[in-house]
């Protein structure tokens, strides 16, 4: 983090007002809280949701908003670079929200709050003050970058939090617990409502042993289950069909360890989120045991490794790190280039190097590829073809399916039933994830004897409300997807569809050119395609899909039809019903009548 803007101070002891309410358990249980699913439910990212306190028509009542996240666009989406969050209700209730609190850096919880402060279509242009966002200090580091970027740091005021820490939120109390993840600084969050403890998992694994020492803290949590107890769970779903217990991330450093040792000569480059410095962190420790420097490649990994060595997360001592234009000075068995690009983005670093163009690295047969990574549903694809290219390059590649070079960040089943027999929560809502994960989730729900009917599968829009007696679903929100299309702004369903067409089956362009006055063709129709059919070994076709035009457009000449668009309806039923009689394909027909 840049020293010249320094975070604000870090607040660790709770206000003795909200402290002395917390020590006698009291409730005021006339008063409501609501829960509002804005994203991740059904879905890997754009997590995002509301926590209110106060009646639902209450002017004055509380929001704070936990995580504000993006997702990545699967491939059937084509040029949509992020997705986000719905910011309707947000926009309703701008001023209400009194903060976002982040449980952990990952872009699938913090990657959307540029959007959600933007002017217009966020909540900037609304809010008469700076919003405040609560976040351990890696959090926010990480968060900040897209923000600063977007020039809208005037619109926030970031409040670094210490591990297990408290703060007042409004009439709620906001405490800050430790969790492992595959990101330093992960936190569950536990809010102190009217109706009690509101516990919000986080992105959470039970790692016994992590790279820092930093235990999920059960304790705290297994305190707070005892005396006042937790009234709502909403839990980490990701990996809930998956058997077992994850393996701890340590684990890892040991394969990696064994893995430079049988590397002596050879260079070596890996490949890991920029964002997992604990992974990072291992691939320094078993680089630098075997000699060798280190040199980072991608520009996020460049900014988080910097980040990371400012917070203490990293130690990377700095003898050990080289310039990655000085790479070629080395000899290959004395160099670790730890690369971005570990979901196969063609534009990363280590997708480029998959082609042979990236401007630093040409690979051969002296190099091996660490991918210590797991692919995202939805990058498989370009993973595997990122795996073909370095092998074409004739690079050895080394990936999670061939050695464990990686560790899920998310608990697996028995790590979820050893979450919930300590929680034991009156009601359990399963988040984070596909449907079919937060099924499973809350099956272990029951599993661990939450009742049945206190078991409960939201979705994305669903508003829950809390009271003394129950925990019910009282309505829906706007909670569709918001696409954001590189820089020129956001597109809807529509474009999409388009886009989608246009991929998919082509596009059949018909131009014809008539006098209106007289009712005859002057020019054409005339056909340019493109994925429709290849023109040039296709004349004949498109001589007679130019006839069936002209027939079409006659006739209607000839009935006296004389408006432009409905001749360009014309051209567009004759022009379809011939495409799809003839080649089964559906291209975009796009009808163009010009009057001369
Ligand atoms: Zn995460
Ligand atoms: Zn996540």
């Amino acid at each position: 983090m840049d020293s010249n803007t320094p975070l604000a101070a870090c607040t660790n002891a709770w206000s003795p007002p909200v402290a002395d309410r917390l020590a006698a358990g009291a409730t005021d249980s006339s008063v409501p809280v609501r829960v509002v699913f804005l994203g991740g439910l059904g879905e890997i990212g754009r997590n995002c949701m509301a926590i209110e306190q106060g009646a639902a028509d209450d002017p004055d009542r509380t929001v704070v908003l936990i995580d504000c996240g993006l997702m990545f666009p699967d491939a059937n989406m084509h040029g949509i670079d992020l997705i986000l969050p719905d910011f309707t209700y947000l926009r309703e209730n701008a001023n209400r929200i009194q903060a976002l609190v982040l449980t952990h850096g990952h872009e699938d919880h913090v990657g959307a709050i540029q959007y959600l402060l933007r002017d217009h279509d966020g909540i900037g242009d609304l809010r008469d003050d700076p919003l405040p966002i609560y976040g351990a200090a890696l959090t926010l580091g990480l968060a900040r970058n897209r923000i600063e970027e977007a020039g809208l740091l005037p619109k926030t005021d970031m409040r670094k939090v210490a591990d297990g820490a408290s703060v007042e939120i409004g009439p709620l109390l906001v405490e800050f617990i430790p969790v492992t993840h595959s990101v330093p600084h992960a936190h569950a969050i536990a809010v102190h409502t009217a109706q009690g403890v509101v516990l919000h998992s986080g992105d959470y694994k039970i790692d016994l042993t992590p790279v820092d020492h930093r235990r999920t803290d059960l304790a705290r949590i297994g305190q707070l289950a005892k005396s006042p107890g937790i009234r709502l769970l909403m839990a980490d779903s990701t990996n809930a069909e998956e058997a077992g217990y994850s393996p701890s991330e340590t684990s890892v450093g040991t394969v990696l360890q064994g893995l430079f040792a049988s590397q002596r000569d050879r260079r070596i480059v890996t490949a890991s989120f920029a964002s997992h410095l604990h992974r990072i962190q291992q691939i320094a420790t078993a680089a630098i045991a075997e000699g060798r420097f280190i040199a980072t490649l991608g520009l996020s990994m460049k900014k988080n490794v910097k980040l990371g060595r400012e917070l203490k997360v990293l130690d990377i001592p700095e003898s050990s790190l080289i310039d990655i234009d000085d790479i070629d000075k080395y000899e290959p068995g004395k160099v670790c280039i730890i690369s971005t690009g570990s979901q196969g983005e063609p534009m990363s670093a280590l997708g480029l190097m998959a082609r042979g163009e990236n401007k630093w690295l040409k690979l051969g047969e002296h190099d091996t590829v660490v991918l210590s990574s797991h692919a995202i549903p939805g990058n498989e694809g370009n993973v595997n073809a990122v795996i073909d290219g370095l092998l074409r390059m004739g690079a050895e590649v080394v990936h999670s399916g061939v050695l464990d070079v990686h560790a899920t960040g998310h608990a697996q089943a028995d790590e979820i039933k050893t979450y919930l027999s300590i929680v034991n929560p009156e009601w359990y809502v399963p988040i984070h994830g596909e449907y079919r994960h937060m099924v499973a989730n809350a099956r272990l729900g029951e599993l661990m004897g939450v009742p049945h009917d206190r078991v409960i599968l939201c979705e994305d829009g669903d508003v829950l409300e809390l009271t003394k007696k129950e925990l019910r679903p009282v309505g829906r929100v706007p909670s569709g997807y918001l696409y954001v299309d590189g820089i020129v702004g956001d597109v809807g369903q529509g474009v999409l569809r388009d886009r989608q067409k246009l991929a998919e089956e082509g596009v059949v362009v018909v131009v014809v050119t008539v006098d209106i006055q007289t009712g005859k063709v002057l020019v054409g129709p005339e056909i340019i395609t493109r994925g429709w059919v290849y023109a040039p070994e296709a004349e004949d076709l498109l001589d007679e899909a130019c006839d069936a035009v002209a027939d079409a457009v006659e006739s209607a000449l000839g009935k006296g039809v004389r408006d432009v668009e409905a001749l360009e309806r014309d051209v567009r039923r004759a022009a379809g019903k011939f495409v799809s009689e003839r080649t089964k394909r559906r291209p975009m027909i796009v009808p163009v009548v010009m009057e001369a």
